[in-house]
């Protein structure tokens, strides 16, 4: 659990606890089921189906290089014992990074649309999710997305498969942020009605006037992503005035080309501006990074200290769609590692 490190200071030699992040209970908020699929088991889908995947780059040339590579990989995935597999497969690689508590996207509509089932590929991802909830010890919801390139129609079809499980705690709208929102707002309003809580990728490929859009034409209760609200200082306001957390993905902003780099990132702007941040890894299938890296970036790229990892985790558990009990329960496991 402990990893003595020893460094010199204050004139003697001591020893400096540093905490193990595997060790402290993650809730993980914005990432995408599709895009945590193993590299060995995306080889052997691969190859089944006689689909060539594409290297991933150091660098993506923005979302929509991004996105063609993603969709290759999203098509590597096609029967039910396939959606199956990477839902078993997330839960155990969640728990093994200390992630206790997820809420995991999943484009459910567009996969039944790609492989001729509607109901399949969501029928199959919560069977795996609860088969490995109950190996590995962490509790998983689900949240589908929409794209909003595509329409209504598809949106309504994805509420109404939301509403078939009570392991799906929400849905949202993700893809290119110029297509507007306002079309989605009444699907929307009627998903809240039915009990769904709202989540919208914003403020990552389109400027701050998006984060302003998804919360107040898209209701949104969280933000995913949400990073360029720092580009206009009354939607920072917004956010802080209505405690709106935003879903920070430090590693996957630099990898898809939209922030210079990992230390450029405007995440430590946002927490001295006051907003609620949460850190997450949207697709570490081309970071690289588990949740726990990305808590380890915080260290070693941004110079936090151990309070302030902790704060963020706190953070992370009560932005969360987490019955009480549970955030109760991860909050004091947060605090016990702090001690
Ligand atoms: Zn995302």
């Amino acid at each position: 659990m402990w990893e003595i490190r020893r460094r010199w200071g204050g004139g003697g030699f001591y020893p400096a606890v540093v905490r193990d992040l595997l060790a402290l209970p993650k809730a993980h908020l914005h990432v995408h089921l599709e895009s945590t699929v193993r590299p060995g088991t995306l080889a052997e889908f691969a190859a089944r189906y006689g689909v060539v995947v594409a290297p991933v780059p150091s660098r993506f040339r923005g979302f929509r290089d991004f996105a063609d590579r993603n969709s290759v990989v999203r098509g590597c995935v096609r029967s039910a014992e396939d959606f199956r597999r990477v839902a078993v497969e997330f839960c155990a690689d969640e728990a093994a990074q200390g992630t206790r508590y997820a809420e995991v996207t999943f484009t459910a509509a567009s996969h039944g649309d790609r492989v001729g089932d509607p109901g399949m590929p969501l029928a199959a991802v919560v069977d795996g999710l609860r088969v490995g909830q109950r190996e590995h010890g962490i509790v998983v919801r689900l949240i589908l997305d929409h794209s909003r390139r595509r329409p209504v129609g598809r949106l309504e079809r994805t509420v109404e498969l939301a509403c078939r499980y009570e392991e799906v705690v929400g849905v949202g709208l993700a893809g290119d942020e110029a297509y507007p929102l306002a079309p989605f707002a009444p699907v929307l309003r009627a998903a809240r009605s039915a009990g769904l809580r709202l989540v919208h990728h914003a403020g990552e490929t389109a400027g701050a006037a998006s984060v302003r859009e998804a919360v107040e034409v898209g209701g949104a209760e969280r933000v995913g992503h949400g990073f360029r609200a720092v580009e206009d200082r009354e939607v920072v306001a917004m956010l802080t005035d209505r405690a709106i957390p935003v879903e920070v993905c430090v590693s996957s902003n630099a990898v898809l080309g939209l922030v210079g780099s990992v230390a450029e990132h405007p995440l430590p702007d946002l927490v001295a501006a006051g907003v609620v941040v949460t850190v997450n890894t949207d697709v570490p299938d081309v970071t690289g990074r588990s949740l726990a890296a990305e808590y380890g970036v915080l260290r070693s790229v941004f110079g936090w200290d151990d309070d302030a990892v902790a704060g963020v985790a706190r953070a992370g558990v009560a932005a969360s769609f987490a019955p009480e009990p549970l955030r109760r329960e991860l909050l004091a496991g947060i605090e016990a590692w702090r001690r």
